[in-house]
């Protein structure tokens, strides 16, 4: 998916245009307990168009350094991996020096760059936004994030010059056969060693030629008669006979990689527990609507009483993938792996699992009838119907009256008697209300 990152002086915005763009999704996913979300990475859609948004913060090009070099080269990285800029200014404030420093920098980075004018809410005549153009960026896009004016013509212009294909057809992606799998984690989780690990086993074959797709390098292979595809989030090359890390950990390239795959193994290292940055990437895989699989690495080198402390951490701070199957391994000694390839394939059996019409209407009507949903004053809403409206993640859509008066607390009780037919593990399942006019 391409990636778009947020640029500009503190103050200009930024945040305010980065809730709109990545508004879209955001809004599907509740919020459940111990969910981290990381405010500075998120994922759009417009149209059939997804895509990935990246707010740098407060952007310092020039900073030498402390800690704002360091802020910088996060940023100059994000940036240097974004597929295109846009470049928030002040409708109102006008040329500001620092706008000029950073237009410098995105000029001689030779990147698709969107000049977007913010709180240009009301300013008809253009004047002041004609100023923008001594930035030599081209056009300046007037727009508002705060009142939620153009924003689609925002993103259309960053799109635009990606020429991106029209996207497949779920179904169509679906029947391919081949499971994409994408294993996620920390710096020094044990990503390298797992996966060496795995390619080295005589029950997979690896594919000598890593394909190359537009987001990420993936390495093919085959387990068991199952075909896999490895979305490398490392950026792995093979030297010699194993697979060498090349590239620094990058945010981005583990949501790209989320984001492309069907199945995502998130790896813990059970010697330091759930972490802040773990926990932002549970988050992003749960914003995803992947199916995933958590596996703990490292069990070997803790005792009795740290694997207690890290089940615990796990249960409190994981708490949003209670769906996932969860396995203490050790990459290195090659123990526990493998009931995570049993869940891996249950995983994905489940997220892109097929549900008739006929049986989801049977099953909804047999739950309304064990339990009937609350009355809301003078509303009683009434379920008639159910339909599948989409896969990875599955997607029940249920028809009827009054369905926006269904309580949150029985939409769960309707997810558990779904996942419980369907025996559904290892993805989550979003059920969504559709009321007849
Ligand atoms: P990556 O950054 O996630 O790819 O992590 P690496 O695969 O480079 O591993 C980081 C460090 O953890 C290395 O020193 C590995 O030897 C070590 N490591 C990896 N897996 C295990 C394991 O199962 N047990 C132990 N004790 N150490 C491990």
């Amino acid at each position: 998916k391409p990636v778009i990152a947020l640029v500009g002086r503190p103050n200009v915005g930024k945040s305010t245009v980065f809730n709109r763009l990545t508004k879209s999704r955001d809004a599907i996913v509740a919020d459940f307990a111990g969910l981290t979300r990381d405010r500075h990475y998120g994922t759009g859609k417009q149209g059939r168009h997804e895509y990935i948004v990246i707010d740098t913060g407060g952007f310092e090009p020039t900073a030498e350094s402390g800690i704002y070099m360091e802020m910088a080269k996060q940023t100059r990285q994000a940036v240097a991996e974004a597929d295109v800029v846009i470049f928030v200014v002040d409708a109102r404030a006008g040329v500001s020096a620092q706008d000029y420093d950073i237009a410098n920098y995105l000029r001689k980075l030779g990147k698709p760059t969107v000049l977007a004018a913010n709180k240009a809410e009301g300013m008809t005549d253009g004047v002041k936004l004609t100023e923008f153009y001594e930035l030599g960026l081209g056009d300046v896009h007037g727009m508002s994030a705060a009142h939620g004016q153009g924003i689609r013509d925002l993103v259309d212009l960053a799109l635009e010059p990606l020429n991106l294909p029209e996207p497949q057809e779920e179904d169509e992606e679906a029947d391919s056969g081949v499971i994409k799998l994408a294993v996620a984690g920390r710096p020094n989780v044990g990503k390298s060693t797992l996966i060496n690990t795995w390619l080295g086993e005589e029950r997979v074959v690896a594919f000598d030629q890593p394909g190359t797709t537009r987001d990420a390098i993936s390495i093919p292979f085959e387990r068991g008669g199952q075909r896999f595809e490895l979305i490398d989030t490392a950026g792995l090359r093979r030297k010699g006979k194993v697979f060498e890390a090349i590239e620094k950990f990058s945010v981005v390239k583990t949501l790209q990689a989320i984001e492309s795959a069907n199945v995502v193994l998130l790896l813990l290292d059970a010697t330091q527990g759930v972490t802040d940055q773990d926990a932002h990437i549970a988050g992003f895989i749960l914003d995803s609507g992947r199916a995933v699989v958590v596996a703990i690495n490292k069990w070997d080198a803790i005792d009795a009483y740290q694997r207690e402390m890290v089940k615990r951490s796990i249960e409190t701070r994981l708490a949003f993938l209670k769906f996932a199957d969860m396995h203490p391994i050790s990459a290195i000694k090659r123990q526990g792996l493998g009931p995570v390839w049993t869940s891996i394939a249950a995983a994905h059996r489940s997220a892109m699992v097929k549900m008739s019409t006929p049986v989801l209407t049977r099953l909804l009507l047999e739950a309304v009838q064990f339990q009937q949903p609350q009355r809301s004053g003078m509303y009683r809403p009434k379920l008639r119907y159910a339909h599948q409206g989409g896969m990875n993640p599955p997607i029940i859509v249920v028809h009827g009256n009054s369905l926006e008066h269904v309580t949150d607390a029985y939409k769960r009780f309707l997810e558990g008697r779904f996942r419980k037919e369907f025996k559904l593990t290892g993805t989550p399942l979003r059920i969504e209300m559709k009321t007849s006019k």
